[in-house]
């Protein structure tokens, strides 16, 4: 059996290494979804919504209201700098540390962003098989 968890979210800025228009530092408010799959257990639950909603808020928590950077792009570099984070190559950018993550990926496309989404989850929510990825209403990246 299938349970979907929605209404989740977290609003955050990025920009997309060299493009033309997401290269702009922009933000979004995201959309997150989750699909968790098995057989009821003995109170008839594939997993406790509740349980499902608190372990996505403590990740969501982790990105919102910030920046995102690419910790593993080949076109921007980024180096913590005591409190400031620098980011240079295609953009040039100061921030404040505190404003800012950096993730494991790539580019902070919606693609990346779902792959590291369901990979944090995963661990906390074992019964996980889908994560969509909502970067705006026309926009999604589900992983797997
Ligand atoms: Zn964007």
């Amino acid at each position: 059996m299938l349970i979907t968890v929605s209404g989740l979210g977290f609003a955050a800025s990025h920009f997309l290494a060299g493009h033309p228009t997401c290269g702009r530092l922009h933000g979004h408010n995201y959309r997150v979804e989750i699909v968790c799959e098995g057989e009821p257990d003995d109170r008839g639950m594939v997993a406790d919504f509740h349980d499902i909603r608190a372990a996505a808020a403590a990740v969501l928590d982790e990105v919102d209201h910030r920046t995102l950077l690419p910790g593993k792009s080949s076109e921007v570099s980024v180096a913590v700098e005591g409190d400031e984070v620098h980011v240079t190559g295609c953009k040039s950018l100061v921030l404040p540390r505190e404003d800012v993550v950096v993730l494991p990926v790539r580019n902070t496309t919606c693609e990346e962003l779902a792959v590291w989404l369901h990979d944090r989850l995963v661990e906390d929510v074992p019964s996980l098989v889908n994560v969509r990825l909502w970067e705006n209403e026309r926009s999604s990246a589900a992983y797997p």
